[in-house]
């Protein structure tokens, strides 16, 4: 048999090939239309087949497609560094540029330990994180990333990073509720940051909105903020994994600004590229910058391919495209829209135990039971089931949290690309609905035990 096994290798399952995509689309070679409400795995943010993106990636493929990153750079990467610097808070103005979210990740926490080192402190080389996150699939990602399902097979091989509990107010560990809780959670950090010693720990990472591990999990109004003081409380550096929610899916460039929070070092990734390229970076501060320019001056990272022309035409050609149809604007009313839709299913399907999530990232967790929050068991695959029922029905939603692991429950993520039409929402609760009822019949036929 010959095949790619880029995706899952079961051998009995045979995934339909996709011909081609346009707007919110795809098409397989058997015309069975698909509505992409994940964006693929939340990436393709401006939809598919888009001209104006296809447009720059010919011109610049006219010009040239690669340079040698350790001898030149090029005018796209010029230009997009500085477009990502003017369109972030603060003065994160030094991109490093990679071709995935976890060499992203991966990037960011060499240059925090390089920060470090260069000030002449070599023993702070811990990344603090979360339970329930990810980070990325490399080692040095994984070890930072509190997903335990993906971790599993590589722990001999992991560093052992402490983790603290993630802000998952809907099974709070503390049975408490924010603000009345004050951030229990977030204070977990600086108990963390005690036990170990502030002078062992580089920084700490934290998805702004928890994406692939958790479905959507949005912190509560001031978590952020906390976690960020504790930080510079403890001389700890804080990097934003924004590989998911950067780029506007929330519905500002970065998420961060929805709680007023500057990190000293950003990941950004998927929408970046928004599935046209493989592009990702590390975005770092002049604070940060500082003792690396006036020391080694040299980032020890990178990628043969990292920065190439192409990708980062592509890139500041999605950024223009975002600008020139003033998408970011509208995230917030679509998602609005979106919300209100889900509650309403809410009230139509007792399995769905909570909706959250931050613009057009919004989760969906399941449940057997609302009031006890009670989540299906294991080996029931809900999410998977919810997944491949979707498909069935035309529409793709993209799988987190326990169904591969993370949270108790299962949950999916809803987030479709930021162009979307109110039309077209409204297709995609349909697609919803009609997955939920399949469901629910699949349900009853098995007496919920399935
Ligand atoms: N960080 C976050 C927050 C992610 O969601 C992901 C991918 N799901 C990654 C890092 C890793 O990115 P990639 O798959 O491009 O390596």
């Amino acid at each position: 048999m010959q095949r790619s096994f880029l995706i899952k290798p079961i051998l009995d399952e045979v995934y339909p090939v996709i011909d081609y995509g346009k707007g919110v689309y795809l098409v397989d070679l058997a015309g069975q239309k698909y509505l992409d409400a994940a964006s693929g795995a939340v990436t393709a943010n401006i939809g598919h087949g888009v001209s104006d993106i296809i447009e720059a990636m010919n011109e610049q493929a006219k010009k040239v497609s690669f340079v040698y990153r350790s001898q030149f750079t090029s005018e796209p990467a010029e230009n997009l560094a500085k477009k990502i610097a003017n369109l972030t808070p603060g003065d994160l103005n030094w991109s490093f540029f990679v071709n995935s979210g976890s060499e992203a990740t991966e990037t960011a926490m060499k240059i925090a330990i390089q920060y470090w080192q260069e000030k002449g402190i070599h023993t702070k080389v811990k990344v603090l994180s979360r339970w329930v996150s990810y980070h990325g699939i490399t080692l040095g990602a994984l070890s930072m990333s509190g997903h335990t399902g993906r971790r599993a097979r590589f722990v001999p091989l992991l560093e052992d990073f402490p983790v603290i509990n993630p802000p998952y107010c809907y099974r709070c560990p503390y049975q408490l509720e924010a603000p009345a809780c004050q951030y229990a959670c977030a204070h977990e950090l600086e108990a963390a940051i005690r036990r170990i010693g502030a002078d062992q720990i580089a920084a700490f990472i934290a998805e702004p909105v928890i994406g692939a591990a958790g479905g959507a999990i949005s912190p509560p109004k001031d978590y952020l903020k906390v976690i960020q003081k504790i930080c510079e409380d403890h001389d700890i550096l804080f990097i934003a994994d924004e590989v998911m929610t950067g780029f506007g899916r929330t519905g500002t460039m970065l998420a961060c600004e929805h709680w007023e929070v500057i990190p000293d070092i950003v990941t950004l990734g998927k929408g970046m590229g928004a599935g046209y390229a493989p592009i990702a970076a590390a975005v770092a501060s002049e604070r940060v910058m500082e003792p690396i320019l006036a020391g080694s001056k040299l980032v020890m990272s990178g990628h043969t391919l990292s920065a190439n022309p192409q990708s980062c035409a592509i890139a500041l050609a999605v950024l223009e495209y975002l600008e020139k149809y003033k998408i970011i604007s509208q995230v917030e009313a679509k998602g609005d829209f979106l919300r209100q839709r889900l509650e309403k299913l809410q009230n139509q399907f007792s399995f769905i135990g909570d909706i959250r999530g931050k613009g057009l990232l919004l989760g969906i967790e399941f449940v057997v039971d609302r009031t006890s929050k009670t989540p299906f068991p294991r080996k029931a695959v809900v999410t998977q089931k919810l997944v491949d029922l979707a498909k069935e029905k035309g529409l793709i939603v993209y799988p987190a949290g326990s169904g591969i692991d993370g949270v108790n429950g299962d949950a999916i993520i809803i987030a479709p690309p930021l162009t979307i039409t109110e039309k077209e929402l409204d297709e995609l609760v349909g697609l919803l609905h009609e997955t939920f009822t399949a469901f629910q019949n699949a349900l009853g036929e098995t007496a919920g035990v399935f």
